[in-house]
């Protein structure tokens, strides 16, 4: 069987739905492929099951990309309200959770359905379990897969990154992108816990289940968030976020009381001829454990504050306030929510997705090198770079 539709996309995630019914409500005829068996199974289990959809305070520094400025264009052209005007469209309640960051009230799968029901008023064909075996362009794309060849004049790569394997990830784009020339940047996991090998920071481990509110950096780049103490290393919103930064071999600098000044607060106590010990009074700003550990490291053993000489108040607060961690690794793919790197954006326009060498090949959502942070950004890439491409195929 041979089919022709205008436009054929290969995988039926977010980015991949939304160029679909977007480029179709402009008259395109689109076929949509994807191996799994359902749609959009990284919708259903993001954001603990109600998937963080976008995130009021959208700006584009937000994004990473070895071509900074990239995703300016598409995320100009479609804004978290757009998204909105669409769920209130569906009847889909929402909630903000914090900094910005909206939840669906019921579930996920809210957005599945919402996305699908845009699709079939749009008329738009989507077939799941298809493997796709070959794809090439003598003239049109011809793309050979379980169900039959498909021939199309625009052929759509959104099969994400390579994070979740278990749930079908795969290498497809990159592999496409790369046979028709485009370049692609190594991904690597990213907003991904980070695992520590070294004897000497073997103490990390200890502390699992210890978390706190901290500012991680590396480099220029800092948040002010929640960092978890793990069996393997750490994790939390501060340290995912930083992963997404982070080169192996650099050092992670952690700040674990920060907006307080621990050498004046221990020097108070001193003051006050404090009468207890190092993991007493780190306990007063601290959480317990940690607190333990420090004073193990930091402080002297079985003397009151009152008799700690100034040096060792500083030396202490230092630690505290400028903790140079050496992750030696993440815990990889199959614990990452997205993946840094992929096809290199400098090969492709930032208005529309099309690569700028392949005439009507197109690249959405997290299969271009695009990152956003954790908060409803990546969801946000895949809406908007989708739009970008389906506006450009349905003009086209
Ligand atoms: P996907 O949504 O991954 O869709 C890709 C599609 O391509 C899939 O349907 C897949 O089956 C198909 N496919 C893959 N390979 C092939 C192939 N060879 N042939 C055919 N089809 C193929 N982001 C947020 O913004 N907010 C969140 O709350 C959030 N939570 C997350 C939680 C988890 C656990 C994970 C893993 C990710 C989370 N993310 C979140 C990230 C977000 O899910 C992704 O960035 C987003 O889904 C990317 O959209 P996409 O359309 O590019 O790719």
């Amino acid at each position: 069987a041979r089919r022709a539709p205008d436009v054929l996309i290969i995988g039926a995630g977010a980015a991949g739905l939304m160029a679909a019914f977007t480029a179709a409500r402009r008259g395109r005829r689109v076929v949509v492929l994807d191996h799994a068996p359902e749609v959009g199974r990284k919708i259903l289990i993001s954001g603990g099951g109600r998937c963080n959809f976008t995130n009021l305070d959208m700006r584009p520094e937000r994004f990473i990309s070895q071509n900074r400025h990239f995703a300016r264009s598409a995320l100009s052209r479609y804004k978290p309200a757009q998204f909105l005007e669409l769920l209130a469209a569906h009847n889909i309640p929402w909630h903000e959770k914090k900094l910005g960051q909206l939840f669906c009230d019921h579930s996920a799968r809210d957005i599945v359905q919402m996305l699908l029901a845009e699709c079939a008023a749009a008329h738009v064909t989507i077939l799941t379990d298809v493997r796709i075996t070959d794809v090439k362009k003598p003239l049109d794309f011809h793309v050979e897969t379980s169900a039959g060849t498909f021939t199309s004049k625009a052929l759509v790569l959104a099969t994400g990154g390579l994070s979740i394997p278990k749930l079908g990830a795969t290498s497809f784009s990159y592999t496409i992108a790369r046979s028709f020339g485009l370049p692609v940047i190594s991904p690597e996991p990213a907003l991904v816990p980070l695992v520590f090998g070294q004897a000497q920071e073997s103490w990390v481990q200890t502390l699992a289940g210890v978390s706190l509110p901290v500012r991680a950096s590396c480099g220029k780049v800092g948040f002010d968030e929640a960092l978890l103490f793990t069996h393997r290393g750490l994790s939390g919103p501060a340290l995912l976020q930083i992963s997404s930064y982070w080169q192996p071999g650099e050092p992670v600098r952690i700040n674990l009381l920060p907006g307080e000044d621990l050498n004046a607060l221990l020097a108070g106590l001193k003051k006050a001829k404090g009468q207890m010990k190092g993991p007493a009074a780190l306990s007063r700003w601290l959480p317990q454990r940690l607190a333990q550990e420090l004073a193990r490291q930091g402080a002297p053993e079985d003397r009151p504050v009152v008799e700690w000489p100034d040096r060792t108040l500083r030396a202490l607060a230092d630690r505290v306030h400028r903790l140079d961690l050496h992750p030696t690794g993440t815990e990889g793919f199959a614990k990452a929510e997205v993946t840094r790197g992929g096809v290199d954006t400098h090969a492709l326009s930032s208005k529309t997705m099309e690569a700028n060498t392949v005439p009507n090949l197109y690249v959405i959502g997290e299969a271009a090198d695009v990152t956003g942070w954790l908060g409803g950004y990546n969801f946000h890439w895949a809406w908007a770079s989708g739009h970008a491409a389906g506006e450009a195929l349905g003009a086209s």
